[in-house]
């Protein structure tokens, strides 16, 4: 592998790199070297043909002056030879004779003497007379002597002293000849003459002068790139001498690319040997830490990579490799200590009951603690979605708050769910979860969440608690009056009526003080079922508290509907309820409040529903009173009404006793009366007694009215006894009046006062009451027995007592309730009233039927062995005088 690396990687790169530096460096030194050497050339170019002007002029005045030097030496010789002193003959012929000897060596081709005047004197010359000719005619400075030959000449001309003449001229000829010019060529080049702009002559012969001429124009000679130069002819300006030069030649390519080639190479190789083997080095030792890191990031084992670093271990070693080596190691350390770390943390989550879970953007779950998979009681637990362990209910929800997450409305969520598992109780999630953004901007969402089953369903028990009866499950006043709340605004929008139904169940205490409390919470669940099962989804049934219970009719269409309900519940109340196979009949007093009519707000709307209810009980029960029926509605305050005058009422004895006959069945003849108080107010007509004798009880008035009672029956028995009548009279005793220290002293200071005896006298007690506590009623009853008062249990059969206790009371008389003489048509209520019957003369106690309205209902209970029978078919509570008058009039017909 490292191998591999070693030649796959760096190194290939850095051979690579180095040729491509060497290759541009190599360019760029060809570049310069080439454009040195061009630049050079141009400068020799221009530095030779200087040099060759400069030589040139040289090498013309040199000749030139050597020439006026021949001329200066000949003049000078004439001169010794004194040619002036001689004839003209001889003068001719010294010189040609002197011209002559010098023939040999002759410098000039013609020499002419002439005087001042220009006029020649002697001519030594082979073309004397073209020469004089154009002497004559011509400056003398050069001169053609012949067109067709073009033979240019040089002439120098000398002051010579001619004698007696004077001062003359000698006039020198020197032809300008190829061999003359080609002291003026330069080596391998050429020159060339030109008189008035025609070439006259040049250094290689007159026969090629045009072709002369074509190179001096076109700069070239004999084919090659040539410069070319022109002088002037010195104190001449017709003639001109043209030089020619071949121009030197440029050096080979190869002798310009040769140097700097050799000096990149040997640079290349020396730049390799000392710089190359030192990279390829490092290039090794950086393979050496790529190879650990490699090794590292794929097994993530500390030990793989560590071969490859310990190279680098070495303290002294200060290169930047050494220290980077030295880093990774210290780096993996650190990595590995950070992932056990990790790892601990992880194991310490896992031991936690939360789970810690993080889901990607796409709603994968990624990442979960071990407590995620106690959780779930599941085994897989990363990589599905993780909507998909939450119960479909309850993913509209988690969705809606993760996007909260997503879009940055929050921070953090709290979120609850239930799981999505076949588990029979589903377990509830509860917990936080917040957003992360990783460097990159990726989004995670990351959350701990927590097992809240036990305390979720707290919660909706506590909730439920604070809304709901503990005992019946019903709602309770908190949550009526919330519903009501709702449903009076919803009547108010949609201009619709509610009802509100006050239910008080009848006789409810002495059920629980005889049955105990028990049974009476059996009684009151019971109850609720059944008032329920006469209800509709819509409607409420509260329970207001102890036996009293309130319905809302929310949507109602009038007063009507609600009567309809009202009777349905009181005909399903007919049937007794059984609880622990005893049979209990109820009866309810209900009271009604309608909206808008009867009342605008929820607290008119209860009370005065309870005012109506308040006014069924006192209408005798077991029925339903309509706060619009009330006659008294507009004052409202009855009961409070009641109450104030109660008090005065029984001060200013405007209550009254009325008496009901009690008849023999054997006989048919009246064998009691029951002294019945009666209170009739001025404005509010006749109260029952069933409402002001638990008022007096609860206001403490009960002794006053039960002594009121007393005297006034006592008096009218005493005046019936003295009269001649025989019976017996029964006064109903309430549970305070005989819990009373009072009341057995008041009751024996009454009798005496009456003089009456104490067997005259039945004491009513009502079974509940005979049986609540037991232990001190039994001794105010013997008590009572012992003084030798009769003693009779009233309303029989709603108390609810056993056998036992009522063999211990060793009462006199039972009377059976009207509850059970009204059913005794039908054979339950008939067996029913048997079986008490039979009871109680197995027990040695005489019975009553109270109740007793029809003709049937006599004979029934005659039949069934009953003693005594009282009720309207007989005669209604009357007034004493009224009583007394029936009892002399119809009372034997009747019981016949
Ligand atoms: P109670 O002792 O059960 O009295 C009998 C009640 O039944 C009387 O009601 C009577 O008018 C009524 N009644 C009798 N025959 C019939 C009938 O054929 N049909 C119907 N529907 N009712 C019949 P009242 O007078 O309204 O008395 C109600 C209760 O008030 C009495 O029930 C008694 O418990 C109590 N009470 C009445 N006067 C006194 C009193 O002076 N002292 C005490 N402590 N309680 C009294
Ligand atoms: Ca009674
Ligand atoms: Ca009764």
């Amino acid at each position: 592998m490292f191998k591999k690396s070693a030649n796959g990687a760096a190194l290939p790169a850095l051979y690579r790199r180095f040729l491509l530096a060497f290759l541009l460096l190599g360019c760029v030194i060809l570049f310069m070297s080439g454009l040195r050497s061009a630049l050079t050339h141009q400068n020799f170019i221009g530095k030779e043909y200087s040099s060759l002007t400069e030589r040139s002029q040289k090498r013309l005045n040199t000749q030139l002056d050597a020439w006026v030097t021949d001329a200066k030496r000949t003049v000078s010789e004439l001169e010794f030879l004194r040619i002036d002193q001689l004839n003209d003959a001889a003068k001719h012929a010294k010189l040609t004779a002197f011209f002559t000897a010098q023939a040999e060596n002759r410098n000039f081709e013609a020499v002419v003497i002439t005087d001042a005047l220009h006029q020649p004197l002697y001519s030594n010359a082979c073309q004397t007379l073209t020469f004089t000719v154009i002497m004559s005619q011509e400056t003398m400075s050069l001169v053609s002597c012949d067109q067709q030959t073009a033979t240019l000449f040089h002439i120098i001309e000398l002051p010579i002293w001619l004698g007696e003449k004077g001062t003359g001229l000698a006039h020198f000829a020197k032809q300008i000849t190829p061999a003359t010019l080609r002291l003026f060529a330069p080596n391998n080049g050429a020159s060339l003459i030109s008189y008035q702009g025609k070439p006259i002559e040049s250094s290689e012969g007159n026969s090629r002068l045009d072709e002369w001429k074509r190179q001096l124009n076109q700069q070239t000679f004999n084919n090659a790139p040539a410069m070319s130069l022109t002088l002037s002819w010195p104190n001449d300006p017709h003639t001109t001498l043209n030089i020619l030069k071949p121009l030197p030649k440029a050096e080979p390519w190869w002798m310009v690319v040769m140097p700097p080639l050799i000096v990149v190479l040997l640079s290349l190789g020396i730049v390799w040997l000392i710089l190359g083997r030192w990279m390829e080095k490092q290039s090794v030792r950086v393979n050496l830490l790529w190879s650990g890191v490699q090794n590292y990031a794929i097994s993530q084992d500390s030990s793989k990579a560590f071969p490859f670093l310990k190279p680098f271990a070495d303290r002294e070693q200060q290169d930047d490799i050494s220290r980077l080596g030295r880093a990774l190691v210290r780096m993996i350390k650190d990595v590995d200590r950070s992932r056990e770390r990790d790892r601990i943390f992880n194991e310490t989550l896992a031991l936690l009951e939360e789970a810690v879970v993080t889901i990607d953007s796409d709603g994968n779950l990624i990442e979960a603690s071990g407590g995620w998979l106690r959780l779930t009681r599941l085994a897989t637990p990363t990589g599905e979605r993780f909507l998909g362990y939450i119960h479909p209910e309850d993913r509209e929800g988690w969705l809606l708050k993760s996007l909260q997450l997503i879009h940055n409305e929050k921070d953090n969520i709290h979120v609850r769910f239930r799981l999505n598992t076949n588990q029979q109780a589903t377990p509830w999630l509860e917990g936080r979860f917040l957003a992360h953004h990783n460097e990159a901007g990726v989004l995670t969402l990351r959350g701990a969440l927590r097992d809240v089953t036990q305390s979720y369903l707290q919660e909706q028990q506590i909730t439920h608690m604070a809304l709901h009866d503990a005992l019946t499950g019903l709602a309770n006043r908190v949550l009526l009056e919330d519903r009501l709340k709702q449903s009076l605004l919803l009547c108010e929008r949609n201009e619709q009526q509610l009802a509100v139904l006050f239910f008080d169940l009848d006789h409810f205490k002495q059920i629980n003080d005889s049955l105990g409390h028990k049974v009476g919470d059996k009684l009151l669940i019971a109850l609720g079922e059944r008032i329920s099962g006469c209800l509709r989804a819509s409607d409420t049934l509260a329970r207001w508290g102890g036996d009293e219970f309130v319905i809302l009719l929310p949507e109602i269409t009038d007063a009507e509907a609600v009567r309809t309900l009202s009777d349905k519940l009181i005909n399903a109340m007919q049937i007794p309820i059984l609880i622990d196979e005893n049979e209990l009949p109820v009866s309810f007093s209900i009271g009604v409040a309608i909206y808008p009519n009867d009342a605008a707000d929820i607290q008119s709307l209860f009370s005065n529903a309870d005012r109506a209810m308040f006014h069924a009980k006192s209408q005798g029960r077991n029925q339903a009173c309509f706060y619009s029926d009330m006659d008294y509605k507009d004052n409202g305050k009855q009961e409070l009404y009641i109450q104030n005058r109660l008090a005065t009422a029984i001060k200013t004895r405007q209550i009254t006793v009325h008496y009901q006959p009690i008849i023999d069945c054997s006989s048919g003849k009246p064998h009691a009366v029951e002294a019945l108080a009666r209170w009739y107010d001025e404005r509010y007509g006749w109260v029952s007694p069933a409402t002001f004798v638990p008022m007096a009880e609860n206001l403490g008035l009960i002794c006053q009215l039960g002594e009121l009672v007393l005297s006034q029956a006592f008096e009218t028995l005493n005046r019936w006894l003295t009269n001649g009548h025989t019976l017996i009279m029964a006064i109903n005793v309430s549970s305070r009046q005989l819990f009373s220290p009072a009341f057995v002293p008041g009751l024996m200071t009454e009798l005496a006062r009456h003089q009456l005896k104490t067997e005259h006298i039945i004491l009513e007690v009502t079974e509940s009451l005979a049986l609540r506590d037991v232990d001190h009623a039994m001794e105010r009853l013997q008590e009572l027995q012992a003084l030798g008062f009769l003693i009779a249990i009233d309303d029989f059969g709603t108390g609810h007592s056993s056998l036992a206790q009522l063999q211990e009371i060793n009462a006199d008389k039972l009377k059976i309730d009207r509850a059970f003489v009204m059913r005794i048509e039908d054979d339950k209520g008939h067996n029913m009233v048997k079986a008490v019957a039979n009871m109680a003369t197995a027990l040695h106690l005489k019975t009553v039927a109270e109740g007793v309205e029809t003709e049937a209902q006599k004979n029934l209970l005659c039949a069934m062995g009953v003693d005594y029978l009282q009720g309207f078919y007989f005669a209604k509570p009357m007034p004493a005088d009224d009583c007394a008058a029936w009892w002399l009039t119809s009372g034997d017909e009747k019981a016949g």
